[in-house]
């Protein structure tokens, strides 16, 4: 949907929201100094524009969220028509906007994941669904793999297993971290998809074993890891984590805060691999962000340890009825426009191969990953050893590779997500062939640019 709003220029607005942003807004994982962030004027669709005129393809969706674009007007209008009924009221209540949400949410979650707990945003879910787990065994050890990302907060924080990390550790207590997957960069020296998946099964049986499995409350795992790559696991790897899972009397959390509600080309992520967790983590895609909302949804052996015991743990906006209107609403957008088969189509016949096709021509290019709309490029300085074209956690003049690149995306008029040495295309679901192919093209001069820092 190409914008119907022309982007009006206005620098001296746009100069006075930036100077009180500079002023009062203290920015997340960022040196405040050293930041110089965009102001931005408006959104619409897969777009958003500044002050001075230009306007920007999101290769970004936000981060990773805005999954039916910006501004869709029947979203908007639902929001709008909450709010002049019933903005707000508190979570013990039986709301009809939120029971509404929650059997919409259920209705699409795989298997047996039918009860929802409703939190403000992802990180929140994963502290729940950490929480649910631990009560439900009695045990204290959670799982997480290395290159994956759940959220900022206490437990989400030390879940996570990369040097996004590493500033705010708080020494992991419970945590006990394994490595998944990952054939291109491969921690078991794999060199197929089959052997890699063996190796990683029988890696996370022998943790278990030497931390005890009856010590384990959890294993927590992104279905699809976004930000640390957008690494697809090797056919019956989940499968395994599953079977491992029932075996030791394990919780298995897949956490769909980024992968789920359309992002892959399927409702979640999960659905492609045949698994169903005990607990599934949203947020993001949900309601595409218009108003925070994140949840738990709960199978039923889970539901069952809190059916006459009280659950310990709740939020004052849980389940905020703008949210929930704002997520009734998405739901029944992404069914009458049929977005997932549209996220699943630019996937496979679009985004995928023009994806490749630009590998096959830039050297800097090591591999192209991934499924719908959820795709990241890993860039390299030699693809015979696989270095990675700027080191991990790079910053300055060791980042200039990637800062460049990015550079150039942004002259060309595309947002790129960029992550160490990778680059994400993660457009809205709803984007158009033709707005894919102008991404692409953006992306082709772009590369030439990562082609010169090799
Ligand atoms: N889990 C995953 C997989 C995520 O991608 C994110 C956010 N990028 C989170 C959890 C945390 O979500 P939030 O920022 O809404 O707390």
């Amino acid at each position: 949907m190409t914008p119907h709003v022309t982007p009006q220029a206005d620098p001296a607005k746009g100069a006075a929201v930036k100077a009180a942003d500079r002023a009062h807004v203290f920015h997340s994982w960022s040196a405040q100094e050293l930041i110089d962030p965009l102001a931005v004027a408006g959104a619409e669709g897969a777009y958003f524009w500044d002050y001075e005129g230009n306007r920007y393809l999101d290769f970004t969706s936000g981060l990773v969220y805005t999954n039916i674009g910006y501004q869709h007007p029947k979203v908007v209008a639902a929001v709008q028509e909450q709010a002049g009924r019933m903005t707000t009221f508190a979570p013990a209540f039986a709301i009809d906007v939120r029971s509404e949400a929650a059997r919409l949410i259920a209705e699409r979650t795989p298997g047996d994941l039918d009860k929802i707990f409703f939190t403000n945003g992802g990180a929140e879910a994963v502290e729940n669904a950490v929480r649910m787990a631990r009560l439900h065994t009695g045990r204290p050890k959670i799982m997480s793999a290395y290159r994956s990302y759940h959220g900022a907060t206490a437990a989400a924080i030390n879940l996570t297993g990369d040097p996004r990390r590493w500033g705010s550790d708080n020494g992991s207590a419970g945590v006990v971290r394994f490595w998944a997957p990952f054939l291109y960069r491969s921690p078991f020296y794999a060199q197929t998809e089959a052997e890699e998946c063996a190796r990683a099964l029988q890696h996370l049986e022998d943790t278990i074993a030497f931390e005890n499995p009856n010590s384990i409350a959890a294993i927590v795992l992104e279905t699809v890891p976004g930000t640390a790559g957008i690494m697809t696991p090797p056919p019956g790897y989940l499968a395994g984590v599953r079977e491992i899972c029932d075996r030791y009397g394990i919780v298995f959390v897949l956490d769909e805060v980024m992968a789920g509600f359309g992002r892959t080309g399927a409702w979640f992520a999960a659905d492609h691999y045949d698994v169903v967790p005990d607990l599934l983590t949203f947020a993001k895609g949900v309601n595409s962000g218009y108003v925070p909302l994140g949840g738990v949804a709960i199978s039923s052996a889970v539901a069952e340890t809190f059916a006459k015991k009280p659950y310990p743990g709740g939020l004052t906006y849980s389940g905020h009825p703008l949210a929930c209107a704002a997520a009734v609403a998405t739901l029944q957008v992404m069914e009458e426009e049929r977005i997932v088969e549209h996220a699943a189509h630019i996937g496979e016949h679009v985004l995928g191969p023009g994806l490749r096709e630009l590998a096959e021509r830039h050297p800097s290019v090591g591999e192209v990953r991934g499924l719908g709309v959820f795709w990241a490029l890993d860039l390299v300085r030699d693809p015979e050893t696989r270095e990675p074209l700027v080191p991990y956690n790079a910053t300055g003049p060791a980042n200039a590779p990637m800062a460049a690149f990015a550079a150039a995306c942004k002259k060309g008029g595309l947002w790129p997500f960029v992550n160490m040495n990778r680059t994400h295309a993660v457009p809205a679901c709803t984007v158009s062939e033709a707005e894919v192919k102008e991404g692409l093209s953006v992306l082709d001069a772009a590369l030439s640019v990562a082609d010169e820092h090799m």
